[in-house]
């Protein structure tokens, strides 16, 4: 019977190292292990190992056959999967000698030393690449939770943490691969892009949920472009409690990552902005503030809270003309409302309403920007509202401004 002949030496690269060319060639020719590699196990754990080859060779070969076995498996997601699922190339050696995956990975950053440790052997279901890690307590809790199916919630209130703790937890071991969560269902008919050379998978699929919320129609400006300012009431505590519990579910429901984009008017000027934004800290949620200038005391309170993943203010174009539009000393403000965003490591952007007036103030106040504000884009006019007093650019300058 014919046989592909194994390379070995490939699957215990490392062992082949520490035993040296003339102890390897007398264990690989004196057993039978191109025919069953996984022997190599036994003969090197029974091996009478000379008394200068390091101890930990059985374990260290343990787990170069893990690896090697990872390599080997394919993973295959299916489309309609309803739960988190343990990677299942995913492997858990209970090894007696500590630092090994190190000693695989860079063997010259921890020496290996005698004691337990888990570790954990798998291949990633985007790259395929094999990862080894000392399983941390995070990992083990993970795992523990996916397997046996145990709700996020009891998780939370056994640890006495929140339940935001318990997901951030399971999303790092989504993404470093060892959990596959359920593909998003927020998702375009792929049937319909199919004929697209654009239209890869990946972009009719959307990882997150964003909820643009206009939480308030009260605000500090009088902007000659508003295009609401109708004196709506705002909603109450419970309402929006109500809101976010809603959204929760639906993003869960569609295993997609909630973004909530708090504006209004000015978001900050809602009378329960701060419980608002703790309950939607609390459920996990990332949060962004399109907003308008406020104190650094503020944002210092926000920022114990939760930090935000940007906080967007707007620029009409230089000096004069913005503050003609978002009134007097608004340029100045928001000047020094940036350098406090900076010096605060709140990632920052600046919006701009494109008109027929300040379409040629673009480019010089991009200039202005630079270092000052982390992204300056613009938007187009909604002529409604106060903003049907202004006009939209002419096509012809739109095109060359583009
Ligand atoms: S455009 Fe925005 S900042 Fe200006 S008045 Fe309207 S809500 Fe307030």
């Amino acid at each position: 019977m014919n046989f592909t002949k194994i390379d070995l030496g490939a699957i215990y690269p490392r062992c082949r190292m520490l035993l040296g060319p003339d102890i390897w060639q007398q264990i690989v020719s004196g057993h039978d292990l191109d025919r069953d590699p996984e022997n190599f196990l036994e003969v090197i754990g029974s091996y009478k190992l000379h008394s200068q080859l390091p101890e930990f060779l059985p374990a260290l070969a343990r787990l170069e056959w893990g690896i090697s076995q990872a390599k080997e498996k394919n993973i295959s997601i299916p489309d309609d999967q309803e739960d988190s699922v343990i990677n299942p190339t995913l492997l858990l050696l209970e090894l007696q000698w500590k630092n090994l995956a190190y000693d695989v990975g860079s063997p010259s950053a921890e020496p290996p030393e005698p004691g337990n440790e888990y570790i954990l052997i798998w291949k990633h279901p985007e790259g395929g690449e094999v990862h080894v890690r000392a399983a941390s307590p995070e990992d083990l809790l993970v795992l523990k939770m996916i397997s046996e199916s145990i709700d996020r919630k009891k998780v939370a209130q056994i640890g006495a943490i929140s339940t935001f703790a318990v997901d951030a937890a399971v999303e790092r071991a989504v993404d470093r691969g060892i959990i596959i969560a359920p593909p998003s269902r927020i998702r375009r008919d792929f049937d319909i892009f199919e004929a697209s050379p654009y239209a890869k998978k990946q972009f009719l699929i959307s990882p997150s949920f964003t909820f643009q919320w206009h939480i308030t129609q009260v605000c500090d400006l009088y902007c000659k472009h508003c295009y609401d300012r109708s004196d709506r009431s705002a909603l109450t505590l419970g309402q929006a409690l109500t809101i976010i519990d809603d959204l929760d579910t639906f993003c869960r429901e569609r295993h997609v990552k909630g973004q909530i984009s708090f504006t209004g008017g000015n978001p900050l000027m809602h009378p329960n902005f701060l419980s608002i934004y703790q309950a939607a800290s609390d459920r996990g949620f990332t949060l962004f503030i399109l907003g308008n200038p406020t104190t650094r005391a503020q944002i210092e309170t926000l920022l114990s809270i939760q930090h935000p993943d940007f906080f967007q203010v707007s620029l009409e174009g230089l000096p004069a003309y913005n503050d003609f539009i978002r009134g007097k000393g608004h340029f100045e403000r928001t000047m020094g409302f940036l350098e406090i965003l900076r010096e605060l490591e709140v990632y920052s952007m600046v919006m701009l309403t494109l008109t027929r007036e300040n379409i040629h103030q673009v480019l010089p106040l991009a200039d202005l920007l630079r270092g000052k504000a982390d992204v300056f884009y613009f938007n187009r006019l909604s002529k409604v509202g106060q903003g049907e007093s202004l006009e939209l650019p002419p096509k012809q300058d739109y095109r060359s401004f583009l």
